[in-house]
């Protein structure tokens, strides 16, 4: 099989370049797009995350604030900042990074920010338009950026069978609503933890998408010759040879499974770089329907 690698970064590239024509415009129109990005705690890898997304804003002139809290942080002065945050003209983003410490209700968090400023998409109003296909929403920026890739190496969605691993409300469940929307017209199937013969379902998938978090758990009896798999996995195993002594794998076996398809999503390189693309797009995107309202 002649497999295309799908480059994650280049086309988060190309999101990019998009986006600073978007935002140059909005400039002119006296408007900067902003993003307000809050960190609870000092989870090393939330820190990263939180640390890449401002930069990302820096890089494409996105106004951003960063707000790193003790991991001792009240829930009611979290709720306080959030309030202040959906009263700031300058930000049209807000993000808290997920997970927040134990002590803090995340729900009560989410449902705490303007649904126009939720740029992740978690928000119940949000969940609704995604279900609605009401294009005014927000969706979770990763099956966003793995819609945009399907787009770009101009996959057709239409009639086919996508088999999505995974039912989280970040990926697996926006995923699903995109793939069956309208738009798209896959049909789809949702797969999990009880779901029996995980393999032979995945074998009748045109378009499979792996968002499990088990490494290597899709290997080549799970793929129907010429499919298109798109790999969500973010998975940190052990790895004497590298100098951090681990090295990052997604949930799909990519040596044996990659011959077999006509496209799949490497990792890292594959979904990772269009999730901020994406948080970049939904920013830009909350900036020009608030300024629009006026
Ligand atoms: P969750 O843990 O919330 O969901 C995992 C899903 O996989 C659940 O629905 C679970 O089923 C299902 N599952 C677990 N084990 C199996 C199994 N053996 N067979 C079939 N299904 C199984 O994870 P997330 O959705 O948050 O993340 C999934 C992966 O994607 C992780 O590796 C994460 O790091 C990565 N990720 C990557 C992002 C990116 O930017 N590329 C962004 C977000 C996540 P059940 O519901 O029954 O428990």
């Amino acid at each position: 099989m002649n497999t295309t690698i799908i480059d994650g970064k280049s086309t988060a590239e190309r999101v990019r370049n998009e986006l600073r024509t978007a935002i140059e415009d909005l400039k002119q129109a006296g408007h900067t797009p902003g993003l307000a990005v809050v960190l609870v705690g000092e989870d090393p890898a939330s820190r990263v995350y939180v640390n890449s997304k401002v930069k990302a804003c820096e890089e494409l002139g996105i106004y951003s604030q960063k707000w790193a809290l003790p991991a001792q942080t009240s829930q009611e002065e979290l709720l306080r900042l959030i309030d202040q945050l959906n009263r700031d003209e300058r930000i049209h983003g807000i993000l808290v990074q997920s997970p927040p410490p134990p002590h803090i209700d995340e729900a009560a968090v989410v449902l705490s920010i303007d649904p126009r400023k939720d740029v992740d998409g978690f928000h119940p109003v949000n969940v609704a338009k995604l279900v609605l296909e009401d294009s005014s929403g927000f969706v979770p920026c990763t099956p966003l950026g793995c819609m945009e890739l399907l787009k770009q190496y101009g996959v057709s969605t239409q009639g086919k069978h996508a088999v999505i691993i995974g039912r989280s409300m970040i990926v697996g469940k926006p995923m699903a609503h995109l793939l069956m929307s309208k738009a798209a017209n896959a049909t789809v199937t949702i797969a999990h933890s009880r779901t029996h013969d995980l393999a032979g379902l995945c074998r009748t998938a045109d378009i499979l998408v792996a968002a499990v978090g088990r490494p290597g758990l899709v290997t080549a009896p799970f793929i129907k010759p010429g499919a298109v798999v798109l790999d969500v996995g973010i998975n940190r195993v052990e790895d004497a040879s590298r100098p951090r002594g681990y090295r990052i794998v997604g949930d799909v076996e990519f040596d044996s499974v990659a011959p077999l398809c006509s496209a799949i999503t490497p990792v890292p390189g594959g979904v990772g770089p269009m999730t901020i693309a994406m948080l970049m797009a939904n920013t830009v995107k909350a900036c020009r329907q608030i300024t629009a309202r006026g």
